[in-house]
């Protein structure tokens, strides 16, 4: 989402996040199986259809469909298009290219949000470093998103060279795009104090070269404004008595993504204190 800022942020009950986490996994699911198919000759509107089919087949609800006239199932971005990018069938990956998928869904009203980003074929060490540090980069973020902490820990934890400024991380819950917004850069100890029952869209992206962005003609795809190629990850994670509940996980961090910190991602909801709703 674009960088604002206004106050109040949702709270969730125990069912409330039960039905973002079932949301969650669905979302997983459709990053997954998109992910899965990736490859050279494959077009972004054929991921655009796995992942429409794995969240129909769930009997969840595509959050980016018809959302303010987008109009696919998940973003898709090549290259050097940082994010919001459309699916297109005149789009063919190439060997050697990089994509990111980002996805949301609903179940009952209650949303999740996700990306993740892959070379296609052999890509080169610098791009596979990129996709590496941005993933880290995310983990880093979730396990700050902590009850105590404070918004900007989350953001300075995610904060590295590289990290595109004008586009934010979000809350989210009943609607996709919810305070706060969670920059990915800043001094850690200030902002709304983190608290259970919150759930946050922590989402880096990263380019290579200048941060600067330049939004195209069809109104959606934001690109590098030098032509660098960008990464991008997200996780909706829930922060819970228990630590931060990664809801859109449905496995643990390869190995040497998350170093020094704590997450849970497990299929059992963490106990939580009874919260009012909200
Ligand atoms: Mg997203
Ligand atoms: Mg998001």
């Amino acid at each position: 989402m674009r960088m604002k800022r206004e106050p109040g942020v949702q709270i969730k009950t125990q069912a409330q996040l039960a039905l973002m986490h079932e949301a969650g996994q669905v979302v997983a699911s459709a990053l997954r199986a998109a992910a899965d198919a990736v490859a050279p000759g494959v077009s972004t509107a054929d991921l655009d259809a796995i992942a429409s089919a794995r969240i129909g087949a769930a009997g969840a609800v595509p959050s980016f469909l018809g959302y303010h006239g987008f109009p696919a199932t998940v973003c898709t971005c090549v290259n050097d298009e940082i994010v919001h990018g459309i699916p297109s069938a005149a789009r063919v990956l190439r060997d050697g290219d990089m994509v990111s998928i980002d996805c949301g869904a609903s179940v009952g009203g209650w949303h999740a949000d996700a990306a993740l980003t892959v070379g296609v074929g052999a890509v080169p060490a610098g791009i596979t470093k990129l996709i590496g540090d941005c993933e880290r980069a995310l983990w880093q973020g979730l396990a700050a998103a902590r009850a105590g902490a404070r918004l900007s820990d989350v953001s300075h934890a995610v904060e590295r060279y590289g990290i595109v400024e004008d586009y934010v991380g979000h809350g989210i819950g009943s609607e996709m795009h919810m305070e706060p917004a969670v920059p990915n850069y800043g001094k850690p100890g200030r902002g709304p104090v983190l608290a259970e029952g919150m759930a946050l869209a922590i989402e880096p992206l990263l380019v290579l070269g200048s941060a600067d962005t330049r939004l195209l003609e069809d109104g959606w795809t934001v690109v590098s404004e030098d032509g660098g190629w960008s990464a991008h990850f997200e996780h909706t994670v829930a922060i819970t008595a228990a630590g931060p509940w990664v809801l859109t996980a449905s496995a643990a961090p390869p190995p040497g993504i998350l170093a020094g910190g704590q997450v849970i991602v497990r299929a059992a909801q963490p106990a939580m204190q009874p919260h009012p709703a909200g």
